[in-house]
């Protein structure tokens, strides 16, 4: 294939054209030129959902039948690489496939009983066992654990809220154990409280982190953790409001006080500077194939579409360890019509998704 217009390659980065042959990308004409296949558009580096949960449905595990459609409708949307923020069923298998997105596993998420969504996690009796097994959710991953890290303690009755599911010591144990064996932990963390925590205990990275302060977004720009922002997720927050009800107010004013907030919060993330990640967090309410919506959503909540834009594919990438655009690299791009910096939208319908060297849209 012959790729022309332009290629975003990274921030001010940009060629004119590019080469795809033996899967992999050329930045300049390949010997044996045949006959190249011509697509014109702008070209960037296949997108990242760095939250997409293959193998969870609304009921909990799925059927690998059903894992390999979420994985093909987040592939067909041009999301190429996918770093899986938990899931109920060994997944592993999707990578042997050439078919599917490139995939960074996160083992099975972590919780304790009744604290989190039915079905989902590893459930611990006991919080002191959270070392020991995050050590084996961190061999069974690719460098990855993912940790529930707050909930809603329905055993307070009416004065039930989000609380943390883990003593900061012992998160701290888990946080080192993660490390010991190869991998970075994220953590799902709605409250303000469990932010705290995560920072005396050096988590490496934080889901939707609805709940940070002033002072704790300023510590994580400085101390480079990134935040996946999850905005879908955050739109979910009203129908939480809804089922807490009557039931547990104090709950139910704590999730309505963030989802209100939202547009104010997310404009004070990047005032801030906190390094972002783009993440669909599909694959239990929300289903696969929604990044493209997920960044349109981020971009209304007053995240600059090039920082969206950087966040779901070169500066993603990076953070994953995964190449870019670049000679030699697998050619893993997408191209829209127009230039998704100046209208995200147009990430929901791409011209051409390119998957290992491969047009599979
Ligand atoms: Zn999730």
């Amino acid at each position: 294939m012959h790729l022309t217009g332009t290629i975003l390659v990274g921030p001010d980065w940009e060629l004119d054209e590019i080469w795809i042959a033996d899967g992999v990308i050329h930045t300049s004409a390949p010997e044996s030129a045949g006959e190249f296949e011509k697509i014109s558009g702008v070209v960037v580096p296949g997108l990242v959902d760095v939250h997409s949960h293959i193998g969870i449905g609304a009921d909990g595990p799925t059927s690998v039948e059903r894992a390999e459609e979420q994985a093909i409708l987040d592939r067909n949307v041009g999301t190429l690489l996918i770093r899986d923020a938990g899931s109920a069923i060994d997944n592993s298998w999707v990578q042997e496939r050439e078919d599917l997105p490139r995939l960074v596993r996160a083992g099975q998420h972590i919780a304790r009983p009744k604290r989190y969504i039915r079905n989902f996690a590893r459930e611990l009796e006991d919080v002191n066992d959270l070392p020991e097994v995050v050590a084996q959710e961190a061999r069974r991953g690719d460098g990855w654990v993912k940790l529930v890290g707050d909930w809603i303690d329905r055993s307070l009755g009416a004065d039930a809220d989000l609380t943390p599911l883990w003593p900061v010591d012992v998160l701290t144990d888990a946080v080192a154990a993660a490390h010991e064996n190869g991998a970075r932990m994220t953590i799902h963390a709605f409250a303000r409280e469990t932010i705290d925590d995560v920072l005396a205990a050096g988590v490496d990275g934080v889901e939707h982190g609805t709940g940070m302060s002033d002072d704790h977004m300023a510590e994580f720009a400085a101390r480079g953790i990134h935040v996946t922002v999850t905005a879908l997720q955050t739109e979910l927050f009203k129908d939480f409001v809804g089922q807490a009800g009557a039931k547990y107010p104090v709950y139910a004013a704590r999730m309505l006080a963030m989802y209100e907030g939202r547009t104010d919060f997310w404009g004070r993330m990047v005032d801030a500077d906190v390094p972002l990640l783009m993440g669909s967090d599909a694959g239990s309410t929300l289903d696969q194939g929604t990044l493209p919506r997920e960044l349109a959503a981020c971009v209304e909540l007053g995240i600059p579409a090039e920082r969206v834009l950087a966040a779901a594919t070169w500066a993603g990438r990076e953070y994953l360890g995964a190449d870019g655009v670049e000679d030699g690299a697998s050619a893993d791009v997408v191209v829209y019509e127009t230039d998704p910096r100046a209208d995200i939208t147009v990430t929901r319908a791409p011209r051409a998704v390119i998957l290992r060297g491969t047009r599979v849209v």
